[in-house]
């Protein structure tokens, strides 16, 4: 091996390792945004938890529910209750929630039973 090629090979291996520190350096800067983007995302995740706990707490005493009492309803769950609700015959509509159907079918009621499916 003559001292020229000796030479060629370091000079190869200075430009292949310039080029890995300009990769890390892009990596860096990528890792730096992601950073960020998740620190951003993780506040507005804490905040929009909020919100849904405020929502709940709010909801929970229109309804005259103690706080925490009911979270959100499991998918189905409410439906059942609601549609029982109507069959022990109270109105489950926005309109007259929870008053007495007085034996009457109740056609909001209805509407809401079937959107609620
Ligand atoms: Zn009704």
């Amino acid at each position: 091996m003559d001292k020229k090629n000796i030479l060629e090979q370091i000079n190869d291996m200075e430009k292949q390792l310039a080029a890995l520190c300009e990769q890390v350096g892009g990596l860096k800067g990528e890792l730096s945004t992601l950073l960020e983007e998740n620190q951003r995302l993780t506040m507005e995740n804490d905040y929009l938890h909020e919100r849904i706990q405020e929502e709940r707490a709010v909801n929970g005493k229109e309804t005259g529910k103690k706080k925490g009492e009911r979270e959100l309803p499991i998918p189905g769950e409410g439906y059942d209750n609601l549609a029982r609700l109507y069959e022990e015959g109270f109105h489950i509509c926005s309109m007259q929630f929870g008053s007495t159907r007085r034996g009457e079918d109740c056609l909001f009621c209805l509407e809401f039973l079937n959107k609620a499916k």
